[in-house]
């Protein structure tokens, strides 16, 4: 059995209501607020869908996903979830497209989306551990020790592009 089937066996179960909890957690973790006036206090907007909040304040509708990677997605959170989750092993697109049965073209879309999302929020901590120069990328051997059973391999190393001063 490959690593990916494993780790998509060991996949913890959500449903989509925690997946919107645990997004809306990670947008507003302070509380909702406006993204007009910063008013705290809103109605969810049952027509169009759970994710859709109308400010009480101004009235100003905004959703879960906006201005996020996830805007705008009509596959369910619970995927995205897996998808993430699933992406510890460095997963296919075509491989991805099975396990959370979705077409390989969303699959392709969402690969992209988390890793970019994970490139950038990891622009924005610096490389600990021993630096290695290969290639043109400046990589971290092993900065974050695995945290998943030991048949899930861990980020071996973090890269990021070294520009040659001068
Ligand atoms: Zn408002």
């Amino acid at each position: 059995m490959s690593a990916s089937n494993r780790i998509c066996e060991q996949a913890p179960t959500f449903c989509e209501e925690d997946c919107e909890t645990a997004l809306f957690r990670a947008k507003w973790p302070d509380g909702f607020r406006c993204p007009r006036c910063g008013g705290p206090d809103f109605y969810r907007i049952g027509s169009r869908g759970p994710r859709l909040f109308e400010c009480r304040s101004c009235a100003r509708q905004t959703s879960l996903t906006a201005g996020t990677i996830l805007e705008g997605t009509r596959t369910p959170l619970v995927k995205w979830f897996h998808a993430l989750y699933l992406m510890q092993t460095g997963i296919s697109a075509k491989l991805l497209s099975e396990l959370i049965q979705v077409t390989y073209k969303t699959a392709w879309l969402i690969n992209h989306k988390l890793r970019y999302a994970i490139q950038v929020h990891d622009e924005g901590r610096p490389l600990i551990g021993d630096l290695q120069l290969l290639g043109g990328l400046l990589c971290a051997a092993c900065d974050e020790p695995s945290r998943g059973s030991a048949d899930i391999p861990g980020r071996a190393r973090r890269c990021r592009r070294f520009d040659r001063p001068g």
